[in-house]
């Protein structure tokens, strides 16, 4: 994700009218001009709390739904201009140094602002539905012009089901594209609640063998498998996307097992591999967050392409799957 100062965006009452526009969730990032999350040129609305705590996060940000500031300490200019924004003391400064002290922290992101080295940033600020519904309809022309739409990602989103809903919903009555991307780890009722408004998913899939799934996750894959096809039974696209991590969920035998299971999902619209990296183990440390990722590295082009081969010669003839 492209990090991005936490904006207020203006609102358009007549896309937002209705009960349901209060409603909001916690978010932290939007992605404009994104080519890579459903058709067409999308905006992407990363929504804060998940159902899983994969180690291998890129958007560990997204793990609790509630703000959390982050702490870039590489970027501390020791100006000590949060020392007197902070009403909770959070900030010091010893011998010139600055100091923060996460344990005393409320999340109001009130030190944001004055931080002169963009070193802080407050992840989970409060969205309205009327709010989100605003801000995405800002790239109107692209989507029109590209056959693209609005993505709503996380995080886990269907963790805010009735808010994803209700912008999905007024996304849609406009007459554009609506996507979620979703883990699968939820309720079906979460599943539900969105699917009427939902022209098609993007879905994780972690490792199709349950065992190990909870191996890697902590979670059987039972629920995800189910609401999977659920969706699929529903009608509705899927583009399936496997993050790839050496040593954890691609032996020969997990792509099978994969490739096996996606064979049976009739709406499939493809599968897209994407290569782990390390590139978020900062942010654990700017949150103050064990770090989990695995010490490997990325897959390289021929990994991936061992892959995409394995799998496309176990599903139907011409499914797409891209890396
Ligand atoms: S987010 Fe609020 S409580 Fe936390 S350090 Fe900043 S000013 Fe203090
Ligand atoms: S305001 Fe920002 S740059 Fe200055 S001491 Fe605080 S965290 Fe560091």
């Amino acid at each position: 994700m492209t990090p991005m100062k936490a904006r207020t965006p203006s609102v358009r009452a007549s896309a937002t009218s209705g009960d349901d526009a209060h409603l909001t969730a916690p978010w932290v990032d939007i992605k404009r001009f994104a080519v890579h999350d459903g058709p067409g040129i999308r905006t992407t609305l990363f929504l804060q709390g998940c159902t899983l705590r994969c180690p291998w996060c890129h958007n560990p940000e997204t793990y609790e739904a509630k703000p959390r500031l982050a702490y870039a300490a590489h970027r501390c200019l020791h100006c000590g201009e949060c020392v007197a924004a902070c009403p909770r003391g959070c900030h010091t400064m010893v011998d010139g140094r600055h100091a923060f002290d996460r344990t005393r922290c409320a999340g109001c992101g009130q030190c944001v602002e004055p931080c002169l080295g963009s070193a802080l940033r407050l992840y989970g600020r409060s969205i309205t539905v009327a709010e989100a519904v605003a801000w995405l309809l800002e790239d109107r022309a692209f989507y029109t012009a590209s056959g693209g739409g609005v993505t709503l990602s996380g995080g886990e989103p269907l963790v805010h089901a009735d808010f994803c809903r209700a912008v999905l919903a007024r996304i849609r009555a406009e007459g554009i594209d609506t996507a979620v991307d979703t883990c699968g780890h939820v309720p079906r009722h979460a599943v539900e609640r969105v699917l009427p408004c939902a022209d098609r998913f993007l879905y994780d899939l972690k490792a199709a063998d349950s065992g190990l799934h909870s191996r890697l996750t902590g979670v059987d894959n039972q629920r995800i498998l189910e609401n999977l096809l659920f969706i699929a039974a529903a009608g509705k696209p899927v583009e399936v996307r496997m993050i790839l991590v050496p040593d954890r969920n691609m032996a020969e035998a997990d792509i099978r097992k994969a490739g096996e299971l996606l064979r049976g999902v009739r709406t499939l619209t493809g599968v897209k591999l994407l290569a782990y990296h390390a590139l978020a183990r900062s942010k654990f440390a700017a949150l103050g967050l064990p770090d989990t990722m695995p010490d490997v590295p990325s897959p390289d082009a021929t990994a991936l392409r061992r892959v995409a081969d394995q799998l496309r010669s176990i599903l139907p003839a011409g499914a797409l799957v891209t890396f």
